[in-house]
């Protein structure tokens, strides 16, 4: 080989990594063969029952400016200080991989202009996140959400449809969780309570106690200091002063009317008075579904939101109440029932076997024949023996197999096998498609 040729190897084969083998990054996760039908089944049971509700379907990018983020999920929030990926762009504009959905739903309806439209709008959003976070069980560097939100309602019933939703997707998962509510109140009255915060947590005996997170917290983010992990800061915030206390009086009758309507609806909830999210956008009423734990851990969040009431002002919009709420796919996944899934599965109707070139030739035309007729079809084309194609078939829970080889090719007929009765009956191949129709007609 030349000088001049191995350079031009270099230049278009990529340098390899020189380790054993590829890994993927750390807090990353690989949707592996067999695991799609689960993540299908939660995805197509949320967008039936959320578009019943009027909810529609929408999407936004992935890459968002940093400053999104900084205005609205809060300069202090977690995500922000340390979980966003970021970037500058080769523009010198800084770029950030989105770590939560609501602020990039709420530049879109912004920009677009959705207050045009007719009020309230109800959207449904899915889609991955990115955040830095320490990587455990049902915690990943990029998870998926599905999001609801409902834009411009500003009274109680849009928490509670919301709730209503997610009580109704839980049992459709097969689902035991618990919802916990709580109110953050509103800028009336929310400094007040701060203020009773700090006072507390500031007296000597409690400041000893805070883990150095929280230290912090109580200069920059006090409300944060009651949903903190650590043991002694979690005994601590048990004894803090309650937010429901210092509610104003609309914000009161706000929280009252939302636990009224969920009463008559026979939903049942926890109010949690430590429970205040991590972002700074919220007002009024929150929420966040746990699954209770059994052992001492804390109790695991499988999603979580809240009333919004500012972000679309705070970010240039018109005035705008807004709630909306998150629901974290991998964290359902680890509860819901499998069931509920296999059950969910369309059972296909015929399995087609073949044997021989010349069969998987014809086999090949009677698929698409079968198909275009309605049926659920499959076929293992690559297999050649008709023992793992059965095998297969019988995996799927077919109801009819169709087994074609060269005897059957030259006598124009195939074998009808049902797969329950294992009893076989040879057809005319010609009528094949008309008999199928017929007798899965009677079975289905
Ligand atoms: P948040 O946007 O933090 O309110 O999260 C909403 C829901 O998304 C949580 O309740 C979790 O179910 C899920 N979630 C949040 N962060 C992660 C993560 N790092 N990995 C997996 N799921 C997550």
């Amino acid at each position: 080989m030349t000088k001049k040729h191995d350079k031009l190897v270099d230049l278009v084969t990529p340098s390899r990594p020189t380790g054993p083998i590829a890994h993927r990054v750390k807090g990353m996760k690989d949707i592996q063969p067999g695991a799609y039908p689960a993540w299908e089944f939660l995805l197509q049971s949320a967008g039936r029952l959320a578009r019943l509700r009027g909810f529609e379907r929408i999407d936004t990018p992935v890459l968002e400016s940093y400053s999104l983020y900084e205005r609205s999920s809060g300069r202090t929030s977690d995500i922000v200080t340390k979980e966003m990926y970021s970037f500058l762009d080769k523009s010198g504009e800084r770029l950030a991989l989105r770590p939560e959905a609501t602020p990039g739903i709420v530049r879109a309806y912004i920009e677009h202009g959705w207050f045009n439209l007719p009020q309230p709008v109800k959207t449904l959003w899915y889609g991955p996140l990115f955040r830095r976070d320490k990587p455990q069980l049902g915690r990943y560097r990029q998870h998926y959400q599905l999001n609801f939100d409902i834009f411009g309602e500003p009274g109680p019933l849009a928490e509670v449809e919301l709730i209503f939703l997610i009580h109704e997707l839980l049992n459709d998962w097969g689902i035991e969780a618990q919802i916990d509510i709580n109110s953050l109140g509103c800028v009336d009255c929310r400094p007040n309570y701060i203020n009773e915060l700090v006072k507390y947590y500031k007296e000597k005996k409690h400041r000893e106690q805070l883990c150095p997170d929280c230290r912090k917290r109580l200069i920059k983010n006090p409300l944060r200091l009651l949903d903190c992990k650590e043991p002694a800061c979690e005994a601590l915030a048990q004894g803090a002063p309650q937010l429901i206390d210092f509610l104003c009086e609309p914000c009161k009758q706000h929280l009252v009317k939302v636990l009224e309507f969920l009463d008559n609806l026979g939903i049942q909830y926890n109010l949690n008075s430590q429970l205040v999210r991590g972002l700074d956008y919220y007002n009024r009423t929150v929420f966040e579904v746990v699954m209770p734990s059994e052992s001492a851990q804390r109790p695991l969040a499988l999603g979580g939101g809240g009333r919004y009431d500012q972000l679309i002002e705070s970010l240039g919009g018109r005035p705008t109440p807004a709630c909306g709420f998150a629901l974290g796919m991998e964290r359902l996944l680890l509860y819901l029932d499998p069931n509920k899934v296999e059950v969910s599965q369309t059972r296909p109707d015929v399995f087609l076997a073949q044997l021989g070139d010349g069969p998987r030739l014809k086999s090949l035309q009677l698929f698409e024949e079968l198909r275009q007729a309605g049926l659920t079809v499959h076929q293992a084309f690559t297999k050649n023996s008709l023992k793992s194609q059965l095998a297969l078939a019988n995996q799927l829970k077919v109801k009819y197999a169709l087994i074609i080889g060269q005897k059957e090719l030259l006598d124009g007929t195939i074998l009808l096998r049902d797969m329950e009765s294992g009893s076989q009956e040879v057809l005319d191949l010609k009528r094949v498609k008309s008999i199928m129709l017929k007798r899965l007609a009677k079975t289905k």
